[in-house]
């Protein structure tokens, strides 16, 4: 079946006899048991029925660069359905294009056969490609060297055998690799039309990854950042969540900025860069989001997405307060409004809306600070994510950090404590003092401290 395709693309002038370069263990010092369990059982199984398979992409990139991978995505000769019969825990996804997901106990392999480009092959009569160029479809099955030509970055092409230790290099990727440059596979414009995300791919992964875009692939990037208005949204939307929550959200959000890619193009970026007054908050929720990944404690994106938004929802709210109704329902409608226009942009979908309320609800209650409230409100199940919100509004400069520090020991104390930190905070006196103090260079509050 697969010779089927084979033929058609063999015809192309791209593909003609490009042998992989294959490096050693003793160059690239990977050994196989730094793939993980499930990974290698595939290979190791369809290599058994004669199939090639290989590990592939991010996760061969990432172990050669020293970085734990996050994923294991494996590349075969084999058709899905030939790859699902194999493993009885697997399933074949995806409409565009078929995968077969393995599951070993916990872990899913992402198992893909080896893909050639749709525009190299015959099938011209169907169309392919958008007026800009962009692939509307790209699901013809290939050879291996044709499925490295389709992958956007020569070091994200390299091809992982664990049974030899052996990696196929069709592009040079492992130099490049070693040498810490990101470069394009082919015309760099052409694979940009081809599909806009590349470019935000570009910039996160060269952010994340401290590499250097080559110049022939940085530079036309510059003229083509409208294109990404033609990327469905959905599509857009899961590759920011994947930058948002790469771990070097902050240097990546720079990065696009100063690619030119954050304008007018993407709701959410735009959100994020375009509010002055809102820019350190956001710059610190992105390096608090970094600093737990780093930590490997958990993200929440709807917390991240309440950050982003949060002096949007200050400005409208304000302004329903200028026309005369109530602080408490004017949050409400500044709430509804933001969420709502999120979520026609699709720029965050809905799903994320009411954990991002919950947040933005709190707020004004941690400013009161007598009576049975604090109580109620430190029992709430989502008083943490509140809270840690509250800290950055004090290290922003929002809020008195004074209120950050009150709650931090209010949570922290036995009751009988916190009933005479109410007391002391009823006195006015003392808080006008306490406020004196602190003044004078005060050193913004600490960051939400990890939980
Ligand atoms: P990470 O998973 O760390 O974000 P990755 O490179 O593994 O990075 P994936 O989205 O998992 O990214 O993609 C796996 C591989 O598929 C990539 O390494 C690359 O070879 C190929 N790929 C992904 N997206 C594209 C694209 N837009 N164009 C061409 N090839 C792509
Ligand atoms: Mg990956």
């Amino acid at each position: 079946m697969i010779s089927k395709f084979f033929g058609n693309v063999f015809s192309g002038r791209i593909f003609k006899g490009r042998q992989p370069r294959i490096v050693p263990y003793s160059e690239h010092g990977i050994a196989r048991e730094r793939i993980s369990p499930c990974a290698l059982s595939v290979t190791q199984t369809l290599q058994e029925h004669n199939y090639t398979a290989f590990v592939v992409g991010g996760a061969v990139r990432d172990l050669i660069l020293g970085w734990e991978p996050k994923d294991f995505d494996v590349a075969t000769s084999a058709t899905p359905e030939q790859v699902r019969q194999l493993f009885r825990r697997s399933r074949i996804i995806g409409r565009r294009f078929r995968i077969v997901h393995v599951m070993c106990g916990r872990e899913t392999v992402e198992v893909s056969t080896y893909r050639g480009s749709a525009l190299a092959s015959e099938e011209n009569e169907q169309q392919i490609a958008d007026e800009h160029g962009r692939l509307l479809r790209d699901n013809v099955f290939g050879t291996q060297e044709q499925d490295a030509i389709r992958r956007d970055f020569t070091l994200n092409a390299l091809f992982y055998d664990p049974s030899t230790q052996q990696v196929w290099d069709y592009h040079n990727g492992f130099e490049d690799l070693k040498k810490k440059r990101l470069r394009m596979i082919g015309d760099p414009e052409q694979r940009y039309r081809e599909d806009p995300v590349r470019m935000l791919r570009a910039v996160r992964l060269s952010a994340s990854r401290g590499l250097d875009i080559d110049q022939p692939t940085r530079a036309p990037i510059k003229s083509l950042t409208a294109l990404l208005a033609n990327v469905p949204a959905a599509r857009l939307f899961d590759e920011m969540l994947k930058l948002l929550l790469s771990g070097h959200a902050y240097e990546c959000v720079m990065a696009l900025r100063q690619e030119g890619l954050h304008h007018g193009l993407l709701p959410m970026l735009d959100v994020i860069l375009d509010q002055p007054m809102g820019e350190r908050f956001v710059m610190l929720a992105l390096r608090n989001t970094d600093a737990r990944i780093k930590n490997e404690k958990s993200v929440s994106p709807s917390f991240l997405f309440a950050s982003l938004l949060w002096h949007e929802v200050l400005a409208a709210w304000k302004k329903l307060e200028g026309e005369g109704i109530p602080p408490i329902p004017a949050l409400y409608q500044a709430m509804d409004q933001i969420v709502q226009s999120q979520a026609e942009k699709l720029a965050i979908p809905r799903r994320y809306g009411s954990d991002m309320k919950e947040i933005w609800v709190m707020q004004p209650r941690f400013h009161q600070r007598s009576g049975r409230r604090p109580f109620r409100l430190v029992e709430n199940p989502r008083f943490r994510a509140g809270y840690d919100f509250l800290l950055l509004r004090c290290a922003s400069g929002e809020v008195d950090p004074a209120i950050g520090e009150w709650w931090t020991r209010f949570q922290h104390v036995d009751e009988g404590e916190r009933k005479a930190l109410l007391t002391q905070e009823a006195e006015p006196a003392t808080r006008k003092r306490r406020r004196r103090r602190r003044r004078p260079g005060a050193e913004p509050a600490k960051q939400a401290e990890p939980s």
